[in-house]
């Protein structure tokens, strides 16, 4: 997997070009970032686990730590059999200029199980689960490493980390290992929608900035998950109307706006896809199709590198805003430039996740629960600074506003660096 990976696109590759580029546009001499180009700590695992016929199986997984310089690393955990050394170092250090454009004390992280969860019973999916939090029990802690979910993790399986952490450290319930758990165990109110809820005020935003209305505005949405399928509804309460839908099971169009909350909750019966999903006005389309449709906003919200040299010389979006991680290639990111195509990059856009993550954590710490209201807007005070940030770093830089968060971001933990002084 990882020289195939290597082969067609390295995502961490693709980070450093994009750090080391924010660099020099800082006038900052390499030296001052070096130790951010590798992360801190690369952990791979063994995970083995009795499977309910009684074989033993070994999967392989990973922690990666890219940076602990502006506090406890965080980040999330993903099930997927794409998960490599390479994807998981990239997510990390994505994880890290995340933490720092929404400006919340946090370094970066990630982690994975190379497997696919769907192959394994609930119980042998607890196994791995539990094992796999042992064999990384070293470097992880409330202070050190807080695991939250990521593709194909859910609030169960962050109850069963809590769970094999506290029981390795003599029994008691320690929720503020991980974040993401269900609300019985100390999640938050909030977290659930928070990604999605982080996009659309992003979006608002920058609709504000160049003097649009969002009223009457389509978009087309990849992926209809935790973040395409809430995006979508808190889209639609704004006005703008969802006209296609791209994920695991295919492509559909309806140009007079899918009704998203119906949409939603079949996705939710049926693993998060729209396959079978029918309403009047309804066609499938190709995912050639999709990409160039003539809509106002595209929002990919599913996996890595989506958009690409092939498919950005026909997007006619004006605006693409990241929920996924790393969706378009430095390359598309050129032709897109080019073309005036506003861009608003992951690591501004879909940080409102591990924004309400570090609230539910301060939540854990403290004891003390917050209700919603307070929740939601604090995330809309964080994400809405963290926009005036990068857009006031584009605008006096004149760069494009994924060049500006890099820019933001890697100032921010430069400093972080600097003001602690390189150990010994
Ligand atoms: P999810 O599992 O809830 O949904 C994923 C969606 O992507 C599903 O609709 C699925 O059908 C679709 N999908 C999967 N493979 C696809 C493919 N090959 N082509 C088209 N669609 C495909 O996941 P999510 O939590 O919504 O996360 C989506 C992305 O957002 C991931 O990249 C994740 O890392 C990123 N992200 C999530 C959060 C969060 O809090 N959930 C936070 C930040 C970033």
């Amino acid at each position: 997997m990882e020289e195939h990976m290597a082969a067609q696109y390295n995502p961490y590759d693709n980070m450093l070009t994009i750090l080391e580029e924010a660099g020099k546009k800082l006038g900052m001499p390499r030296n001052d970032y070096i130790t951010l180009c590798s992360p801190e700590r690369e952990l791979i695992v063994a995970v083995p686990v009795v499977m309910d016929d009684g074989r033993t199986e070994v999967f392989k997984g990973y922690r990666v730590q890219h940076s602990s310089a502006r506090g406890p690393c965080k980040g999330g955990v993903r099930f997927h059999l794409d998960v490599c050394l390479d994807e998981v170092k990239a997510l990390a250090a994505w994880m890290t200029w995340k933490c720092a454009v929404a400006n919340i004390p946090y370094g970066g992280a990630k982690g994975g199980i190379c497997v696919d969860p769907s192959k394994l019973s609930r119980n042998e999916v607890m196994r791995m689960t539990k094992r796999y939090i042992a064999q990384i029990l070293p470097i992880i802690g409330p202070e050190k490493d807080i695991p939250g979910p990521d593709v194909n993790v859910d609030g169960q399986v962050m109850a069963w980390m809590m769970d094999a952490y506290s029981m390795l450290h003599g029994g008691y319930g320690i929720p503020a290992i991980v974040t993401g758990k269900p609300l019985e165990i100390g999640g938050s109110l909030g977290r659930v929608e928070s990604t999605g809820r982080g996009v659309v005020i992003t979006l608002l935003s920058y609709l504000a900035q160049v003097g649009q209305k969002p009223k009457g505005k389509t978009a087309a949405i990849q992926g209809f998950g935790n973040v395409g399928g809430i995006g979508a509804k808190l889209m639609h309460k704004e006005g703008i109307a969802t006209v296609a839908v791209s994920d695991i099971g295919g492509t559909i169009y309806n140009p007079k706006g899918i009704n998203v909350e119906k949409a939603f909750e079949y996705a939710a019966k049926n693993n998060k896809s729209l396959k079978g999903y029918s309403e009047a006005g309804l066609k499938t389309i190709s995912l050639e199709e999709f990409w160039s449709l003539p809509v106002d906003i595209l929002l990919p919200a599913a996996l890595e590198n989506q958009i690409n040299a092939g498919n950005a010389k026909n997007i006619q979006a004006k605006v693409i805003i990241e929920g996924s991680n790393g969706p378009t290639s430095v390359e598309a990111d050129a032709i897109l430039d080019k073309k005036g195509v506003a861009v608003i990059p992951d690591i501004l856009a879909n940080a409102g996740g591990v924004v309400v993550s570090y609230f539910e954590w301060v939540q854990n710490l403290s004891a003390f629960a917050w209700d919603e209201d307070d929740i939601n807007s604090k995330l809309s005070k964080v994400m809405t600074n963290a926009f005036n940030d990068v857009w006031q770093v584009s605008r006096e830089k004149k760069v494009p506003l994924r060049m500006a968060a890099y820019m933001v971001a890697l100032s921010r933990v430069v400093k972080a660096h600097k003001v602690r002084g390189l150990f010994p």
